[in-house]
C-alpha cells in the first residue's frame, strides 16, 4: 500500500506515527527545508475545551503511544477586560513550542517518525494522486480543499506576534478582550520561561490597520503587567483563514488538521483536532476504523465554537467587563476544579450552545 502525506505538522507527522505502528511506511512530502521551519511561538493546549477528554497530553500518550512534552501545565489564567482583571485557576491544560525550535510539537513528532521526509518538495497533489492509494493532505491551509470545492470559510483574521523579554510567570498565561482596541479579536501572552514570552493578537476586522492596532495592544500590555517589554523577534499574517471541510475524505483522499478545519473559531486553537483526525485518518487507511466515523464530533465541535464566537462577537466592552469581573470568585475556581477533575466529562461550551445561539438570534434581529 503506498500512502502520501503531504506536509510534515503535527497532523501529517501524527498520521505517519500511526501509519508506521500500523505496518505501513508512508512517503512524506514537505514544502519546507526541515520541519517546523517558521516563527517560534508559543501555543496552548487547554484539556477543559476537549471534552470528555480530561488530559490532552496523557490521552494521546496512551491511547496513540504518542509522546510529547510541554513547556508547562497552566494552573491560573488571567483575563484582562477593557476596565477589569479577573482569573481562573485549576488544572487549565498546558503550554507547547511550535516552529523553528529544537522541543517544538512538530520537532518532537519528527524524533517519533522513520519514515523518510522529502523537504523542499514541489510536488504538486494532482502528480502525488496519480502514484499513490491514498494522500492525506496536511498542508496547515484549506488551499487544497478550497481547489477542490470542500471548504466553507467562517473567518478571516489578521495575526501579528512578537516575542518579548519580560518577567513572566511560567504556568500563567493572559488574555486581553477590549474590542475598542481590538475589534472582535482578542490578544494572549503565554510565557516559554520566566524570561521570555510569546504576545499575539488576533481579530476579524481586516479593514484596521494592523500596525496601529498593535501598537496600541502593545502599550496596554506593557501598562497591564507594569513592564516595558522588548520585542525580540515578530512574525505576521494577514489572511488567516478558518473554516471547516465539507467531506473529511474524497475517494482516497483525506483532509487533516487545518485542511479538515481543525482550527475551532471561538479560541483558535487546532492542535488537538490536528493530532486526532492525523491519527483516525491512518486508522482508516489501515482498515481499522472509519475516518468518517471517528471525526463526526470534530464537526460537532466546530460548529459548537463558531456560535461561540458569534457570540463573543456581539458583547460590548462593557458587558465583557461584567464578566470578567465575576470570575474573580472562588465559586468559578470550584466549578473549574470539578470540571478538570479526572471523574467527570462535563463539556461547557456544548451545553451552553443552545443559549448562546438564541442570544446570536435575538440580536441579529434587534438589529435589523
Ligand atoms: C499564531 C497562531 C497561534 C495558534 N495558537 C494555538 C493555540 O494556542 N492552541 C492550539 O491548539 N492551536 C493554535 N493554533 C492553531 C494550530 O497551530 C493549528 O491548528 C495546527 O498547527 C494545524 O496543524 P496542521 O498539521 O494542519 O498544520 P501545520 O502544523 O502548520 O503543518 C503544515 C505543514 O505542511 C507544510 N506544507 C504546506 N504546504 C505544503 C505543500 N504544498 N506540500 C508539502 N508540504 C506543505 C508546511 O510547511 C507545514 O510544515 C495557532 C495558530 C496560529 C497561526
Amino acid at each position: 500500500m503506498e500512502v502520501a502525506i503531504m506536509g510534515a505538522g503535527i497532523s501529517g507527522l501524527s498520521c505517519a506515527i500511526t501509519l508506521e505502528k500500523n505496518g505501513v511506511t508512508p512517503t512524506i512530502f514537505e514544502k519546507r527545508k526541515s520541519v517546523g521551519d517558521r516563527f517560534v511561538n508559543a501555543e496552548s493546549l487547554f484539556s477543559i475545551l476537549n471534552r470528555p477528554i480530561q488530559d490532552s497530553i496523557s490521552y494521546v500518550a496512551e491511547n496513540f503511544h504518542i509522546k510529547l512534552s510541554p513547556i508547562t501545565e497552566v494552573d491560573k489564567i488571567f483575563l484582562h477586560s477593557k476596565n477589569q482583571v479577573g482569573s481562573v485557576n485549576g488544572k487549565i491544560g498546558y503550554t507547547n513550542i511550535r516552529g523553528r525550535h529544537a522541543n517544538s510539537f512538530e520537532n518532537q513528532l519528527a524524533k517519533q517518525v522513520k519514515s523518510k521526509i522529502n523537504f523542499n518538495s514541489t510536488d504538486e497533489y494532482k502528480d502525488i494522486c496519480k502514484k499513490f492509494d491514498y494522500v492525506v493532505l496536511a498542508t496547515g491551509d484549506a488551499e487544497y480543499a478550497v481547489k477542490l470545492n470542500n471548504y466553507r470559510y467562517d473567518l478571516r483574521c489578521a495575526v501579528k506576534g512578537v516575542t518579548v523579554k519580560g518577567e513572566f510567570i511560567k504556568s500563567n498565561p493572559h488574555v486581553w478582550f477590549n474590542y475598542e482596541i481590538l475589534p472582535k479579536g482578542y490578544g494572549w501572552l503565554i510565557p516559554f520561561s520566566k524570561e521570555e514570552a510569546h504576545l499575539v493578537i488576533v481579530y476579524t476586522d481586516s479593514t484596521s490597520e494592523i500596525d496601529q492596532i498593535w501598537d496600541k495592544f502593545f502599550s496596554l500590555v506593557c501598562k497591564s503587567l507594569d513592564q516595558d517589554l522588548k520585542i525580540t523577534d515578530d512574525f505576521q499574517i494577514k489572511n488567516y483563514m478558518v473554516g471547516i471541510c465539507n467531506e473529511s475524505k474524497i475517494d482516497n483522499t483525506y483532509f487533516i488538521g487545518n485542511c479538515f478545519g481543525a482550527i475551532s473559531p471561538g479560541f483558535g486553537f487546532g492542535q488537538f483536532a490536528s493530532i486526532l483526525t492525523g491519527v483516525y485518518s491512518a486508522y482508516d487507511i489501515c482498515g481499522l476504523e472509519s475516518y468518517e466515523e471517528l471525526v463526526k464530533p470534530l464537526f460537532e465541535n466546530y460548529n459548537h465554537s463558531i456560535v461561540f464566537r458569534r457570540f463573543l462577537e456581539q458583547l460590548t466592552d462593557k458587558q465583557i467587563d461584567f464578566y470578567v469581573d465575576k470570575l474573580n470568585n472562588k465559586i468559578i475556581d470550584k466549578v473549574v476544579g470539578t470540571v478538570s477533575s479526572k471523574n467527570n466529562g462535563i463539556d461547557f461550551l456544548r451545553l451552553a450552545t443552545p443559549i448562546m445561539k438564541l442570544v446570536n438570534d435575538y440580536k441579529q434581529i434587534e438589529s435589523r
